[in-house]
């Protein structure tokens, strides 16, 4: 199979299995965006996900995502729109400016001190940026990334107050080795006092290859799914 085939079948399958999620959760399958998780694949896979009709993609690392959305434009078929960037990883506040050049939503903001390096760089960049605060529920081992539940508050209204960014809602990523679902649910629960507040604030990222189905139950509005769709990634070096 060539691998545009390969990319073709697979995002087939995802599509499929969100679909029958949401038919289980009673929910309108347009309201769940699939952002494919392309790191470490080149960009010629985001063009072909581009082609099959992906309308957002996520990267983890700078520059590694800088360098692919440069790539991009020049192998995309004609009429393809370049999709939306989602930065889903852990940023140093050395590198917001340079992220915020390219990224269209960064999902990783779990402190003030990134919060304003982005807005900054979006300032500099004359550019709009989408902020999610990610959120860290992990009891047993606290302080990977991830703001903890109590500060989310306090962060989002410093997002929603800082120039040429704009708070989406919450992001999180489910600890190892706990049942996603109560997790994703707390991650909804937290979305709702936020939106009390923020009522644009409407965006739940959540579920990732192995866990999107209790996402799209818990009430994601945004999945993040990497491996299901291009392929086991090889080990970090
Ligand atoms: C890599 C990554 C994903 C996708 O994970 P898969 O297991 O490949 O689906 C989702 N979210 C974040 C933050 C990631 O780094």
């Amino acid at each position: 199979m060539t691998r545009p085939d390969e990319l073709a079948a697979n995002l087939a399958e995802v599509r499929a299995r969100v679909a029958q999620a949401c038919a289980a959760a009673g929910r309108a399958p347009q309201d769940v965006t699939t952002i494919v998780v392309t790191k470490t694949y080149p960009a010629s896979d985001v063009a072909t996900l581009a082609g099959l009709g992906v309308t957002d993609v996520g990267e983890n690392r700078h520059p590694e995502a800088g360098h692919k959305a440069a790539e991009l434009p020049s192998l995309l078929a004609d009429g393809v729109a370049a999709p939306r960037l989602h930065f889903v990883g852990g940023l140093q506040t050395n590198k917001a400016g340079a992220v915020a050049r390219y990224a269209d939503v960064v999902q990783s903001v779990d402190r003030a001190k990134l919060a304003r390096s982005l807005s900054r760089g979006a300032e500099a960049a004359d550019r709009d940026l989408v902020l999610l605060v990610q959120v860290d529920f992990d009891l047993q081992d606290p302080g990977r990334s991830g703001a903890a539940p109590d500060d989310v508050a306090a962060l989002a209204d410093l997002v929603a107050e800082l120039p040429r960014v704009h708070l989406g809602g919450l992001m999180t990523v489910a600890p190892l080795g706990v049942a996603p679902r109560p997790v994703f649910e707390r991650l909804r629960e937290l979305s709702e006092q936020v939106r009390a507040q923020h009522p644009d604030a409407r965006i739940v990222s959540a579920g990732m290859s192995g866990d999107f189905e209790d996402a799209v139950a818990a009430g994601a509005t945004h999945l993040r799914i990497g491996r299901a769709v291009l392929g086991e990634r090889p080990p970090l070096r």
